[in-house]
């Protein structure tokens, strides 16, 4: 039964309607739509769910010295809360200014978003200020800041994940231009991660960002990177992506959870999976499964990959955002979207194709 003390608030993404005999609960955050029968009582008590009251003061409100008034009120609210139409968080505004009153102002809507998740159920923090608290604890690295990795960065920065480190070793050029979101013509002949950890200072003040212009050419080079990181995105391609992607696993191997295999070429966008050690398959089953698609593993090349593949901004910048957000779920305690999934979008007819990727038994990795 509900809590006598609490005071019972609806979520903020909860629309009441009434008609007759029945209310309507319209869900913004999943577009659903929840109806039940009611007496007048009920629409009373629901329109008294702001968060200000104790279940005993609406039942004083609604039912007057009725002695059953606060138990029928509990039953209402019950009801409520085991539809999650309930908020978690009875005054999440006075949470969020905990944050301080600038932080709140600048994160407002996103805490309001992640107050939603919480009250869902998705997060083990009952505010989204806790939520926040979480990003603002978090390193995350980004390997590569091209097409995807400026995305990634800025979204993260953008989110206030605390201490965003970046690793490149190329320079701006015009070509990338069309589609790397951290750069301007002004920055060509620039090193990446200077110009990158510039731009994103200037996005979020309350962040922290480091930046290690590098060439990688094994695990050994990553060891430092990854240091300390929460998660690791993988959005290097060069000397090649399995190369790095194989590198990059490595470095974060046993204990680091890293977004891996991502990428784009003309109308595909590649949003690889997420590797949480303990949780999932690890790259090499990855690629153990990936690889022998079309029984092609072991076949000779004939005409290889073209250097070149052609893209464009508003496509990597779609894959580099779900990137994002499959980053912050991890740092925020969410559950990822992606682990144990590969995913390709065809952004030509918009479709998601997905698969399974297993652990391998024999793994000496992820097996069991
Ligand atoms: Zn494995």
């Amino acid at each position: 039964m509900a809590d006598t003390a609490a005071r019972p608030r609806l979520r903020d993404s909860v629309i009441v309607q009434a008609d007759g005999g029945t209310l309507l609960f319209l869900c913004l955050a999943d577009r659903t739509v929840k109806r039940f029968a009611c007496d007048d009582f009920v629409k009373d008590v629901v329109a008294l769910l702001d968060g200000t009251r104790t279940l005993a003061e609406i039942g004083a409100l609604t039912f007057g010295d009725d002695p059953d008034a606060p138990a029928r009120v509990a039953e209402v609210v019950q009801i409520l809360a085991d539809e999650r139409l309930l908020s978690r968080s009875a005054a999440p505004e006075r949470e969020f200014r905990l944050l301080g009153a600038a932080r709140a102002e600048f994160y407002d809507r996103q805490l309001r978003l992640f107050q939603d998740f919480c009250d869902e159920g998705w997060s083990p923090e009952t505010s989204g200020a806790g939520l926040q608290r979480r990003l603002d604890g978090s390193t995350a690295v980004v390997c590569g800041i091209g097409g995807l990795g400026g995305w990634v960065a800025l979204s993260l920065a953008g989110a206030g994940v605390g201490r965003i480190r970046l690793c490149d070793f190329d320079r701006v050029e015009a070509s990338n231009l069309t589609r790397q979101v951290l750069f301007r013509i002004a920055d060509v002949g620039a090193p990446k991660v200077d110009v990158a950890a510039a731009r994103l200072r200037e996005v979020n003040p309350y962040i922290e960002v480091e930046s290690v212009d590098r060439r990688i050419g094994g695990a050994a080079d990553l060891a430092d990177v990854v240091a300390g990181a929460d998660v690791v995105v993988n959005a290097a391609d060069l000397p090649t992506p399995n190369d790095v992607s194989d590198w990059v696993s490595e470095a974060c191997r046993p204990k680091i959870p890293h977004i891996m295999g991502t990428g784009y070429a003309y109308h595909i966008g590649v949003l690889g999976t997420s590797i949480i050690p303990g949780q999932t398959a690890c790259w090499a089953c990855v690629r153990a499964e990936t690889f022998a698609d079309h029984g092609r593993d072991g076949m000779e090349t004939v005409v290889g990959k073209r250097e070149k593949a052609g893209a464009m901004g508003a496509l990597c910048g779609l894959v580099g955002n779900i990137l994002a957000w499959e980053a912050i779920r991890i740092l925020g305690g969410l559950p990822p979207a992606l682990g144990g999934r590969w995913c390709e979008v065809d952004f030509w007819p918009l479709e998601i194709r997905s698969r399974a990727i297993p652990r391998r038994p024999g793994c000496l990795t992820c097996g069991s």
